[in-house]
């Protein structure tokens, strides 16, 4: 028999894809790592996945435990699915901005919700601050705390970069992907540098982020808005610090919408706006590296959780992004 014991053993070892269209378009060849084949159907099953061994390790969680975290909505999942195969607990604090399937998700994944009001960083009530508190309240409870949390990010210097390289046999270019919390850039990036100094790593920063003027000029700044989900940040988090960024680019959520519709109709993929902003990132890196290059980026997480927003022509239409 090949059967696979442990539930959690599933989550990891995503394939890679080479996708035609970006790959036509730019002269390069172009993969991405279908990050939606992961349990929770996100790159954040991952990041879940090593902060919860961590704190286990660390003796900081044990049984009955609860996981508290503020999260967009992907790492809750996956905190939720581990948690579920371990027999925790999860509270889940998510902006009510975010999209109703994730909502939906956590709630049929038995996580208790919490729904705070979109807020600044700056702000108390932000889901990160109030996840914190909550923590700090409950009885044998941890924070997850992803994005200061430097476990999230090794998930990917010990996986996802070893991965990518082991199925790019070791002859990789570039690669690029956008920012939530930055332990995907950070550790893929550390990650395939540790093997190839050369390898060049891009950050494909929304609208609304502040990190494209950090890298471009030491800056954090931010200008205009993104409708995207789980990326977008304002500072320099833990898992950042020392994120071996070669080159930034800015890609709009128009930019990044048209790679989702072409990867759905023309590859059979159906991703989420990250997704297609990491892909409009790699195209455009391919042009900066120049023809015959090989360059890897991240399909995040799965567009069936956003048939109400991505996928929805009203929604698309009371945002002011293009229909079709
Ligand atoms: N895309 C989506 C859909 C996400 O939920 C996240 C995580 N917030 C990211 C991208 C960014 O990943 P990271 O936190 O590793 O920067």
């Amino acid at each position: 028999m090949q059967v696979t014991q442990d539930t959690l053993a599933l989550i990891g070892n995503t394939p890679l894809v080479r996708l035609k269209g970006p790959s036509e378009a730019s002269g390069c060849d172009i993969y991405g790592k279908c990050e939606f084949a992961n349990p929770g159907a996100s790159v954040k099953d991952r990041a879940a996945l090593f902060i919860v061994r961590d704190a286990e390790e660390k003796g900081l969680i044990g049984p009955g435990g609860t996981i508290v975290e503020g999260t967009a909505g992907n790492t809750g999942i996956g905190l939720a699915l581990v948690a579920n195969a371990k027999g925790y607990k999860t509270v889940i604090v998510m902006p009510e901005t975010q999209s109703r399937e994730k909502m939906d998700t956590l709630r049929a994944l038995g996580a208790e919700l919490v729904l705070v009001p979109a807020a600044p960083y700056s702000n108390p009530g932000h889901f990160v601050h109030t996840s914190r508190r909550l923590a700090e309240e409950r009885e044998n409870a941890i924070w997850a705390n992803q994005f200061d949390n430097v476990a999230n990010r090794r998930a990917h210097i010990v996986g996802t970069a070893a991965e990518i390289w082991e199925q790019m046999e070791g002859r990789v270019d570039g690669f690029t992907c956008a920012v939530g919390t930055g332990g995907t850039l950070a550790g893929v990036g550390l990650g395939l540098k540790e093997r190839d100094e050369n390898v060049r790593i891009a950050l494909s920063d929304p609208h609304g982020a502040a990190l494209y003027d950090y890298y471009a000029h030491g800056e954090l700044k931010s200008e205009g808005s993104s409708v995207a989900e789980g990326i977008g940040q304002g500072r320099i988090t833990a898992n950042l610090e020392g994120a071996p960024v070669d080159t930034q680019f800015r890609i709009s959520d128009a930019e990044g919408l048209e790679w989702v519709r072409r990867l759905l109709h023309e590859e059979g993929l159906c991703l989420g706006l990250s997704s297609g902003i990491n892909v409009a990132g790699a195209v455009r890196l391919a042009k900066e590296l120049g023809p015959g290059k090989r360059i890897a980026t991240i399909l995040c997480d799965t567009g069936f959780r956003y048939l109400s927003t991505l996928y929805n022509p009203e929604w698309l239409k009371a945002k002011g992004l293009p229909v079709a």
